[in-house]
C-alpha cells in the first residue's frame, strides 16, 4: 500500500509518499506561503525537483496543487489516486482523551478543535490538513497519529504538575510530552538496533531546533521533558525550557508587559537565540563561539549541561539505563556535542569511541565496546513512524 503522510502548520504542508511494502519514500514536497502566495516544490525519488509557483488561498487549494504534482505524467510517481490506499496525518495534540492513533471520523475532529487551545498554532492547520484530504480523495482512510501519545502511557507522578488538582480535572492541565513519534521510532529502533532485550531502558535525546528527551521502558515512555506544550525542558533554538514561573511575573512587571508578551518571549526569543544573541541555528552559535563570542560559548555549555542533568534523572527514575540515543539536527550531525555531553556521564560508566562518533546521519554504536551504557546515533524519521501507524489502522 502506499500512504500519503501529511504534516500541516499554519502556513505550511509537508508530505511524502511512503510505499509501505519497501518503506522505501517515492516522493516528498512542501508547501509554503499558504494563505499568502503560494510555492510548491515538489521531488519525486530519484528525479529532479519540480517548483510550481501558484496562489494556495488555503490548505484545500494546496493538497489540490499536491494531487495534482504527485499525479504529473513528467514528475509524478502515481497514475491514479486509487494507488494510495491511506492518508496518515501528523497532529499536534490529542488532550487527555485521544491517546492512540486514530482513524478519522467526526468524533476524533471534533477532540482535535476542541485542543485548538492547547495547541493554538498546530491543532487548526492539521484539522484544515484533515479536511483537504477528504475532499482531495473522497472515502480514503485518514489516520492521525498525536505527538503526544508516546507521552500518555507517564504515569500520574510522571505527568500531575504539583499544582491544585482541580486543574488537572477542569482543564486537563497536565505534561503530555511532545516529538513523541520521535521518541517513539528511536527507541524501539534503537532496542532493535543495538541488539538490546526487548524490556531495555532507553534514553532519546531529540536534539534539534525544538529538543527535547524521553526515558522509556522496552519502547513505552516513562517521562519525557516536554509538559502542557512544546515550551517545557531542553533549551532549545528559541525556547526557553525549564524556567522558574516566577520569571513571568517579574519581567511583565518590570517591562510592563502581559502574560501573553512573555510566553510570546519564552518561545520565539528565548533559548540558544536569547542566551547567544546571535542565532538559533546551532551552527550560527558555534561560528559565533569560535570567533570569540562568550555568551555562545556558555549558550552551547547550558544546552549540553542541561541534556546530562535530564539524563542523570532520567537515569534514576528508571534505575538505570541500557542505552542512550541521539538523534534530530543536533543529535544527527554534531559529534562535538555528543562527545561534550557523554562527557558528564563517566559516572555511568559511559565511554565514547572518537572514531566510531565520527558519522552523520545514519544508525551507528558510538560507545567503546567497554562502555556500560550503549550510546547510539538513530536518525529519526517521523513520516515513515505515521506511514506504520497508518497502515496499521487502515488495513
Ligand atoms: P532540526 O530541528 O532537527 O531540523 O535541527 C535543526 C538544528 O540542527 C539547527 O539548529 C542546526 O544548526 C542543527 N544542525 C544541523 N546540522 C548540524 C551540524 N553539522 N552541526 C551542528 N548543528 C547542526
Amino acid at each position: 500500500m502506499k500512504v500519503l503522510v501529511i504534516n500541516c502548520g499554519s502556513s505550511s504542508l509537508k508530505y511524502q509518499l511512503i510505499d509501505s511494502v519497501t518503506e522505501e519514500m517515492e516522493a516528498k514536497g512542501l508547501c509554503e506561503r499558504i494563505g499568502i502566495d503560494g510555492r510548491l516544490t515538489h521531488q519525486t525519488t530519484g528525479k529532479d525537483k519540480y517548483v510550481v509557483e501558484s496562489p494556495m488561498p488555503d490548505h484545500k487549494a494546496a493538497m489540490k496543487l499536491v494531487m495534482e504534482a504527485l499525479l504529473d505524467a513528467d514528475h509524478g510517481v502515481i497514475g491514479s489516486t486509487d494507488e494510495i490506499g491511506a492518508i496518515g496525518h501528523r497532529v499536534l495534540h490529542g488532550g487527555p482523551t485521544l491517546t492512540t492513533p486514530m482513524l478519522v471520523d467526526q468524533h476524533v475532529k471534533d477532540v482535535i478543535r476542541d485542543c485548538f487551545d492547547l495547541g493554538p498554532l498546530h491543532n487548526p492547520a492539521n484539522l484544515m490538513g484533515i479536511e483537504a484530504c477528504e475532499d482531495a480523495m473522497p472515502g480514503k482512510p485518514n489516520v492521525v497519529v498525536f505527538d503526544t501519545t508516546f507521552g500518555m502511557a507517564m504515569e500520574e507522578k510522571a505527568y500531575l504538575y504539583a499544582i491544585p488538582y482541580e486543574y488537572y480535572e477542569k482543564y486537563g492541565v497536565r505534561r503530555y510530552g511532545f516529538h513523541g513519534t520521535s521518541h517513539m521510532f528511536v527507541s524501539r529502533e534503537a532496542i532493535k538496533f543495538g541488539g538490546l532485550k526487548p524490556d531495555a531502558k532507553v534514553i532519546v535525546c531529540h536534539l534539534g531546533n525544538g529538543a527535547s528527551i524521553s526515558a522509556s521502558i522496552g519502547g513505552k515512555c516513562v517521562d519525557t521533558s516536554m509538559g502542557l506544550t512544546p515550551l517545557e525542558g531542553l533549551i532549545m533554538g528559541t525556547r526557553s525550557g525549564d524556567v522558574d514561573p516566577a520569571v513571568v511575573q517579574y519581567i511583565c512587571n518590570k517591562e510592563h508587559r502581559d502574560v501573553n508578551d512573555v510566553l510570546n518571549i519564552l518561545n520565539k526569543k528565548s533559548g540558544m537565540l536569547g542566551m547567544s544573541g546571535v542565532s538559533s541555528d546551532f551552527r550560527d552559535v558555534e561560528a559565533a563561539r569560535q570567533e570569540g563570542s562568550h555568551r555562545s560559548e556558555v549558550a552551547l555549555e547550558a544546552f549540553r549541561y542541561r541534556v546530562a542533568k535530564y539524563i542523570g534523572a532520567y537515569t534514576a527514575a528508571m534505575n538505570g539505563v541500557d542505552a542512550i540515543a541521539f538523534t534530530a539536527g543536533v543529535g544527527e550531525n554534531d559529534k562535538n556535542a555528543r562527545k561534550l555531553i557523554c562527557d558528564y556521564l563517566g559516572y555511568l560508566g559511559v565511554v565514547i569511541d572518537d572514531e566510531a562518533n565520527n558519522v552523520r546521519g545514519k544508525n551507528a554504536v558510538i560507545s567503546a565496546p567497554e562502555s556500560k551504557v550503549k550510546v547510539m546515533l538513530i536518525p529519526t524519521n517521523e513520516e515513515l513512524a505515521i506511514a506504520r501507524e497508518t497502515v496499521a489502522l487502515a488495513q
